[in-house]
C-alpha cells in the first residue's frame, strides 16, 4: 500500500482525509466513503495508487472537451471507487467497487508506466476519468508531473470534489478540468449524487481556474424531474458566467435511464433545447448539446460573426480555426488550441 497525501491525525488514531470535499474522518481499520483510503494504526493509505480499471485511447472530444486541443487523442485512465453515490452512474462497476489491499485481480499500472504507454501510442495527453480522479491524487500527481516533463497535456474528468489543498498540489501540472455541475440546489445534488455541499464543489472549480489557470469545461447531464427545472439550469449557467466567465463551454447532455434511475425517461430534446437557450440567455458564448447524434449545437460558432469554426460528428472534430481565430472574421475563439 502507498501512504496517502493530505491527511491529518486526530485523537484515538483517527485521521481526517483532506483530498476531497467529503473530508472523511476515518477510524483505525476503516475506509473513507470512497472505499479507497484505509486507516492503518493512525496512518492513511491508498488502496488504488497503481491499480487501474480501464485504459483507453480516446478522442479528446469524448470527455467532452471541445475547446482544448481538438482532434487529438488522449490516453484515458480510470481506477476504482468514488466520493459520490450516484444512483444512475454509468460506470458503477468501477465506481462502486471497493478494492482490497493488494488485490491481485486489479491491473497494475504505475504513473511512470502510464506516461510510457501514452508516449508509445503517440497520445497528445493523459487524462484521468471513468471513476473520479479526485480520490486518486497519489497517482495523478506523479503521472501529471511526468506527463508534463514529456510534453503531454493533462486533464481531469471530475465530479469537482478536489479540495483547494488537492488543487494546490496538482495545479502546476494539470492543464484541463472537465467538471460535472450536476445541479444547483443542494436538494437536487443530494438526489443525483448523494452529496449536497454544492458550495464546496463550486469553490473548488472556481479555484482551479482562478488560482491555477486551468482550462475549465462544465457538463450538466440534464435528468428529468431532478435537475431539469429552469431554476436549476439557469442557476448553473449564471454561476458559470459569474465565476468562470462567459467563454467557459457548458455541455448540456442527454440523460439515459440506468440502474437506480432506470425508472426515469431519457431527456426529451425539447428539454435540452430549453437548457441550451437558458445558457445562451445567461450570457454563455459556447453551449453544446451532448449525447444527441449530430445535433447542430455541437458545432463551435464564432461569437462575433456566427461562422462555424469547428464542425463535429460523433467524436470527430474538424477545425477551420486559424491560430484560434475565426476563419471568417478573425475574431478570437476562446480555448487551448495547441
Ligand atoms: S478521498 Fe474523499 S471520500 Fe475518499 S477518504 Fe478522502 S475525503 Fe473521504
Amino acid at each position: 500500500m502507498h501512504e496517502a497525501l493530505l491527511y491529518e491525525p486526530l485523537d484515538h488514531a483517527r485521521v481526517r482525509c483532506g483530498v476531497c470535499a467529503r473530508r472523511c474522518v476515518v477510524a483505525p481499520g476503516g475506509c473513507g466513503i470512497c472505499g479507497t483510503r484505509m486507516n492503518r494504526d493512525g496512518r492513511l493509505f491508498t488502496l488504488i495508487y497503481d491499480r487501474v480499471s480501464a485504459v483507453h485511447l480516446d478522442p479528446i472530444e469524448k470527455k467532452p472537451l471541445y475547446h482544448f486541443h481538438p482532434g487529438t487523442a488522449v490516453l484515458s485512465l480510470g481506477s476504482f471507487g468514488c466520493s459520490f453515490k450516484c444512483p444512475g452512474c454509468q460506470n458503477g462497476e468501477l465506481s462502486r467497487r471497493a478494492p482490497v489491499e493488494d488485490d491481485p485481480a486489479l491491473r497494475v499500472l504505475t504513473p511512470a508506466a502510464a506516461v510510457d504507454a501514452a508516449l508509445h501510442v503517440e497520445a497528445a495527453g493523459l487524462c484521468w476519468t471513468y471513476n473520479d480522479p479526485a480520490i486518486w491524487l497519489e497517482h495523478t500527481l506523479e503521472g501529471a508531473r511526468l506527463a508534463k516533463a514529456h510534453g503531454l497535456y493533462t486533464a481531469y474528468v471530475t465530479n469537482g470534489t478536489a479540495t483547494r489543498a488537492h488543487l494546490d498540489l496538482i495545479g502546476p501540472y494539470l492543464d484541463a478540468y472537465r467538471v460535472d455541475i450536476k445541479a444547483f440546489s443542494p436538494a437536487a445534488y443530494r438526489t443525483v449524487a448523494g452529496f449536497a455541499d454544492v458550495a464546496a464543489l463550486l469553490d473548488g472549480t472556481a479555484y482551479a481556474k482562478a488560482r491555477w489557470g486551468m482550462h475549465v469545461e462544465c457538463v450538466t447531464n440534464v435528468t428529468p424531474t431532478i435537475n431539469d427545472a429552469d431554476a436549476e439550469l439557469a442557476g448553473i449557467a449564471g454561476w458559470i458566467v459569474d465565476a468562470l466567465g462567459p467563454d467557459t463551454p457548458w455541455h448540456v447532455t442527454r440523460f439515459h435511464p440506468y440502474e437506480g434511475f432506470a425508472h426515469l425517461p431519457a431527456t426529451p430534446l425539447a428539454t435540452l433545447e430549453r437548457a441550451y437557450a437558458l445558457g445562451r440567455a445567461a450570457g454563455l458564448r459556447y453551449v453544446y448539446v451532448g449525447n444527441v447524434a449530430d445535433d447542430p449545437r455541437q458545432e463551435t460558432h464564432c461569437p462575433a460573426c456566427d461562422a462555424v469554426g469547428i464542425r463535429r460528428s460523433g467524436y470527430r472534430a474538424v477545425s477551420d480555426l486559424r491560430d484560434g481565430a475565426c476563419p471568417q472574421c478573425g475574431g478570437v475563439i476562446a480555448g487551448v488550441w495547441g
